[in-house]
């Protein structure tokens, strides 16, 4: 798997597996952002490290925009981001390309953008309240109420009432679409 490359994993019956999204230069237009737009770009990243090196941890460096391609990105300062387990804010780098002005987010593979859950956490979560009718312990019910009713809504909104194959289906489908299942944006 490239460093580069859009990546997501689930966990499925207790089994990684890795999912490779077409690169963005492969999807429809509507995902190019405009001049000074923000593209974002999932890379693995040891959060451990990061909570504990801060603006020192070691991100890596993509070797061209994004966007337009240009051979070079500069350094464009951190942003915080919040996710679970840590009771501060980590920093996420940021690049930015002199030519289109574009600027490159760094993400943790795993996480969905604007979720601090990790993707297998809300899978877990989902999986279990479809087949065991309960929400899992340990993890906030409204927060996997949330996912659930998301999720759900946008089965209905997407893929409509005739869909037979569950929520964990939907939630596969979704993610292989490169979409987020359980925003409520759709
Ligand atoms: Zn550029």
């Amino acid at each position: 798997m490239s460093l580069f490359t859009e990546a997501f994993f689930i966990f499925k019956k207790g089994r990684r597996v890795f999912r490779d999204l077409p690169p963005f230069s492969n999807r429809g237009s509507s995902d190019d952002p405009p001049k000074g737009g923000i593209m974002i770009i999932f890379v693995a990243v040891e959060l451990k490290e990061l909570f504990k090196k801060k603006r020192n941890y070691p991100w890596p460096r993509p070797k061209n925009c994004p966007r337009c391609n240009d051979y070079k990105v500069w350094g464009h300062g951190y942003a915080q981001a919040i996710f679970d387990g840590y009771n501060e804010p980590l920093l996420l780098k940021l690049y930015r390309c002199p030519v289109c002005g574009c600027v490159v987010r760094l993400r943790p593979a795993g996480y969905f953008k604007r979720f601090q859950a990790e993707v297998k956490t809300i899978c877990s979560g989902i999986s279990h309240k479809e087949e065991h009718n309960k929400w899992l312990s340990g993890i906030s019910r409204t927060r996997q109420r949330h996912w659930f009713r998301a999720l759900r809504r946008r089965v209905k909104a997407c893929l409509g009432d005739t869909w037979t194959q569950g929520l964990l289906k939907a939630f596969d489908h979704f993610m292989a679409q490169g979409q987020v299942p359980v925003t409520r944006s759709i």
